[in-house]
């Protein structure tokens, strides 16, 4: 078995295969103009994460990719780099994360999994964030929304309890070079995101664990 996960230098990512279900990718959720805008389709080794992570129990899975994590020194996690988890998996994908974040991992990354997102918001040092169309509705309620600009290849991020209570604003910018908020531009980094508390991470606050490994 191949490692489960893209290494960046200071963080790794999970890649599903992207695109229709029925083209063979988990991007249920995806709409009429992120389908026509996206130029990945699914590679094998997208599929074969996929599989393995969608067809054996979650303890098996976080344990798996917890050793892939440790032998790249890096505890911070990128869920659905290329891909999505379809509604049937969301139950499954949500029980890896709950065994990651006990091990003491930082999670983060992009769904339009609706039901997702809304269960990370209680896993421990967690926060996805979900895409949502300029113009769509967006669900109400705590919790990080991302709207992709396709000409510009970026998405702004906003705090939805903000938005739903004055309009809100912006918290932060991030594109494929560089991540802006109200402070500054930056060099895109997930990682120095987390350190300094911008891009996903505005307003984070982590909780210290006693790391455990996995039942
Ligand atoms: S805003 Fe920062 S943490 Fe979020 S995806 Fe962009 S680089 Fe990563």
């Amino acid at each position: 078995m191949n490692r489960l996960i893209y290494s960046y230098d200071t963080y790794a990512s999970i890649f599903f295969p992207p695109g229709r279900l029925a083209d063979g990718g988990t991007c249920e959720f995806a709409t009429p103009l992120c389908l026509q805008e996206c130029y990945e389709r699914p590679n094998a080794w997208e599929v074969r994460t996929y599989d393995y992570m969608v067809s054996h129990a979650p303890g098996t899975v976080s344990a798996t990719l917890l050793a892939d994590m440790e032998a790249l020194d890096v505890d911070l996690l990128f869920w659905f780099d290329a891909g999505d988890c379809p509604h049937k998996h969301t139950g499954h994908i949500l029980a890896i994360m709950r065994l990651i974040a006990r091990a003491g991992v930082v999670q983060i990354g992009f769904t339009r999994n609706v039901e997702l997102w809304r269960s990370t918001q209680a896993i421990t040092n967690t926060r996805m964030v979900l895409t949502c169309e300029k113009g769509a509705s967006r669900p109400k309620g705590a919790g990080v929304i991302a709207v992709p600009d396709y000409q510009q290849c970026a998405v702004s991020l906003y705090q939805e309890g903000e938005l739903a209570a004055c309009g809100g604003s912006v918290m932060s910018i991030c594109a494929n070079s560089f991540t802006e908020d109200a402070d500054g531009v930056y060099e895109n980094d997930c990682e120095a995101c987390r350190q300094n508390r911008r891009g996903c991470f505005v307003g984070w606050q982590p909780t210290t664990l006693k790391k455990e490994l996995p039942a």
